[in-house]
């Protein structure tokens, strides 16, 4: 299987519009072709009580709504790395810092 995967039609009415796609149109701080969306959501895709490394392999997943028919889908999941200390505040939990002496 490939990443990024993308879901580019809606899965209720067929139409590729979507919410922050529409409304980031005219914006001129988003170059065109970027990819955006409403939400993000990460989920590590490493076991954390293993995690050394200073950066964590994650799945983001994006969600967006429909402009057409309102329904909240999911639009693309990519894989990508992020620092191990910032995940885990924003999932709650305390990172292990290394003593250094
Ligand atoms: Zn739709």
């Amino acid at each position: 299987m490939e990443f990024p995967i993308e879901f580019p039609k809606c899965p209720q009415c067929g139409s590729k519009d979507t919410v922050c796609r529409q409304a980031c149109e005219n914006e001129p701080s988003v170059p065109k072709g970027t990819f955006v969306s409403l939400e993000k959501r990460l989920t590590p895709i490493q076991d954390f009580s293993k995690i050394s490394t200073p950066t964590t392999r994650v799945l983001m997943r994006h969600y967006d709504t429909c402009a057409k028919c309102g329904l909240d889908r999911c639009t693309r999941v990519e894989k990508t790395t992020m620092p191990s200390d910032i995940l885990m505040k924003m999932m709650g939990m305390t990172p292990q810092t290394p003593h250094r002496r």
